[in-house]
């Protein structure tokens, strides 16, 4: 993070108020660690209680807790977990730079009012991620990770046995075999989590390039005898499959599905409805008391048919399945402090000499939603 002695940047954190939310954009050591940088931070008060952070502990790291209304008529740069709501982009004034996951692919009338308002929107979901210097700033990673690790402590929580293999005197219990679709961030980490808890473990990707990490956990590679030579798109991140690649890739999971305990999806791909992956017919091929954990699932649909955001559904063959979309909110104190860390660098990188400017080196550019910018989305469709 650039040193600047100059600067007078004060930063604003806000309640989230994303239902199911209990992260918090910024804990106390980021509030030090801004510090540094001369950038002061306001928080409103009780903004990091649900994530284990007193208003006490803001106070002693040097943030000054306060009401929304006074963070809104003094700080110039806002960071947040998700997005700001309609209501109170319309209250921040001109100027002011609005940073989180601003839905920028998929709600182009979010983009608009942020424009039409004269924000400056930082979309994190466009940071080009592969960039060295982006590492620390990117929050998909750390929360994914976060997210991939809960949703095991989920699925054992919600299965009617052990992960591990147990002895006991009353009979050997064999390991749940467990299925993981989608093996990027979340998908390794879920499949490193349920190893250690003894499971048998079991792995699919589309990208080529995910068979040889999925091997080094120690899992093994779903065959479905497909060839998606071609699945990894730009940036390494997963390709949209054609309507018929899907459906034949849906036929050869559902088939194989019913041989698992449990199945984890992590699947997405960026900014796009998520690949349904396990349609009803495979939903139905699972024994009662199989467990789904569907990490995809959203409004826009997920990866399992059926799946519905953050509630549990129980199959008439017995199988559960639960739409676990903010899992890594679960681990609310650490996955903040991760978010805190991402946030806050994308915030220091925009600003020098005191003053937060537009990218100067244009590395970030493409995350950048700013009216009248040949970068924002609008100015690129009235350039073609
Ligand atoms: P993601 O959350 O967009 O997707 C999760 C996984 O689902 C991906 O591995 C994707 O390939 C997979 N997937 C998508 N559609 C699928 C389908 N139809 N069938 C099966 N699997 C499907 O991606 P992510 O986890 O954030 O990252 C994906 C890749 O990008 C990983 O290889 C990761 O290492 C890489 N990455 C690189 C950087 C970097 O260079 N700094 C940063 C982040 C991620």
């Amino acid at each position: 993070m650039a040193e600047d002695t100059q600067s007078t940047i004060t930063y604003g954190i806000f309640n989230e108020t994303t239902e199911h939310e209990a992260r918090v954009a910024l804990t106390p050591d980021i509030v030090k660690r801004l510090k540094r940088s001369s950038i002061t931070c306001m928080v409103e008060t009780g903004a990091g209680s649900a994530a284990g952070y007193a208003d006490e502990d803001y106070a002693a790291a040097g943030a000054r807790v306060s009401d929304a209304e006074t963070i809104i008529n003094r700080a110039q740069a806002f960071g947040f977990v998700d997005r700001p709501s309609g209501d109170l982009i319309d209250r921040l004034p001109k100027g002011s730079w609005v940073i989180g996951m601003l839905g920028s692919f998929t709600d182009e009338e979010y983009v608009n009012r942020l424009e039409r308002n004269g924000l400056v929107g930082v979309a994190i979901e466009r940071l080009p991620r592969q960039l060295s210097s982006a590492q620390s700033m990117d929050e998909m990673t750390s929360q994914n990770s976060v997210m991939g690790y809960k949703a095991v402590l989920k699925a054992a929580d919600a299965y009617g046995s052990f992960f591990p293999m147990m002895t006991t005197a009353a009979g050997t219990i064999r390991p749940a075999k467990v299925l993981v679709l989608g093996a990027g961030i979340a998908g390794l980490q879920a499949i490193g989590t349920a190893r250690r808890l003894g499971a048998v473990v079991t792995a699919y990707d589309v990208r080529p390039a995910a068979k040889n990490e999925v091997l080094s956990l120690g899992a093994k590679f779903l065959e479905l005898g497909l060839d998606f030579s071609k699945g990894q798109g730009e940036g390494g991140y997963a390709r949209q499959l054609t309507a018929e690649e899907q459906a034949a890739q849906q036929a050869a999971v559902d088939g194989k599905a019913a041989e698992f305990d449990v199945v984890i999806t992590t699947a997405k791909v960026p900014g796009r409805k998520p690949p349904m992956l396990l349609t009803k017919a495979g939903v139905d091929g699972l024994h009662r008391g199989a467990v789904i954990v569907d990490c995809a699932a959203s409004d826009l649909g997920g990866n399992v048919e059926g799946s519905q955001p953050n509630q549990t559904i129980v199959t008439d063959n017995g199988v559960r399945i639960i739409g676990a979309p903010d899992l890594a909110s679960g681990v609310a104190t650490t996955a903040s402090n991760l978010l805190a860390r991402n946030v806050a660098d994308v915030l220091a990188h925009f600003v020098h000499d005191g003053s937060l400017v537009m990218d100067p080196n244009e590395e970030l550019d493409d995350a950048l939603i700013v009216a009248g910018r040949v970068n924002t989305p609008a100015a690129k469709e009235e350039e073609k």
